[in-house]
């Protein structure tokens, strides 16, 4: 299927994008990201990604000069152009200066990449076989930046063993996953590693945290150990592109795991 995209104020088949040499992405990954999922004119959590987008900008000092409103209708005209009806959106924020130098000034200018593609929720009953792999980024994970190298090893492995997500650990304390955060329940109480500059502050994660709250669920922000992980009643994946969802395996341990109703409430 032929989907369209946008960069920097032009819209063309995702093929023929073209992104030119001043781009710092290409160089130093120098950018931001927002990933969301969408039906119809409906784009899910649209004001919650926006927000984040432009906080992590301004944290790297790149100012996005569309307006959340215009990206929410350059996503709509896409989708339209597209012809999608369930999708997945990847905006992208970056900064652009004439040559190549670590350095930036203030008044850089920036680029908006903006692509579209069809997209299917993964079923609610589906386990993840997960694998566990030391975390190795560095101490700005709370920002969405392109530096994504330590997540694209830790997928590769996971993919390569046929497994769905690698599950981060600093040491013995779990952090996230390479994209996605991670939840655990224990005797019926919700653990979740504090946001903090260890993770990303995922949409979902606190969505998850409010529907287990709302249904009398004690949850608790504290880092918990692998032992405690392969030892938990569930373990609870989340990301804007799975919602919530249960883990079957950790490297060669199976979980037994009762039937997740938090996943399900999040959901429907
Ligand atoms: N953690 C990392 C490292 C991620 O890359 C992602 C999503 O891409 C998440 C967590 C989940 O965040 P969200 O629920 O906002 O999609």
């Amino acid at each position: 299927m032929k989907t369209y995209a946008y960069y920097n104020g032009d819209f063309c088949p995702y093929s023929e994008v073209r992104i030119p040499l001043d781009n710092r992405s290409i160089y130093f990954g120098d950018g931001v990201y927002d990933a969301m999922i969408g039906r119809g004119d409906k784009i899910f959590l649209f004001e919650e990604h926006i927000e984040r987008l432009f906080k992590n900008a301004e944290r790297l000092k790149i100012k996005i000069k569309e307006s959340k409103e215009e990206i929410e209708n350059i996503i709509l005209l896409l989708i339209k152009k597209s012809r999608l009806e369930e999708y997945f959106v990847y905006v992208q924020a970056s900064r652009c200066s004439e040559e190549r130098r670590h350095a930036f000034v203030d008044t850089d200018k920036s680029a908006l990449l903006v692509t579209v593609k069809d997209f299917r929720l993964p079923p609610i009953n589906k386990r993840l076989k997960l694998i566990t792999v030391p975390d190795i980024r560095y101490t700005m994970c709370d920002v969405k930046t392109l530096n994504l190298l330590p997540s694209v090893l830790a997928s590769q492995k996971a993919e390569s063993l046929l497994c769905d997500e690698a599950v981060f650990h600093r040491g013995e304390s779990v952090t996230e996953c390479a994209h996605s955060n991670i939840s655990i329940l224990k005797n019926g109480v919700l653990y979740t590693h504090p946001t903090d500059k260890y993770i990303l502050p995922g949409i979902t994660r606190k969505h998850l945290l409010s529907s287990a709250k709302a249904l009398g669920i004690k949850c608790i922000e504290r880092p918990f150990t692998l032992r405690e992980l392969k030892a938990s009643d569930e373990v609870i994946v989340s990301s804007t592109s799975k919602l919530c969802l249960l883990a079957e395996k950790i490297d060669d341990t199976s979980l037994s795991g009762e039937e997740n109703s938090l996943g399900f409430s999040l959901i429907t």
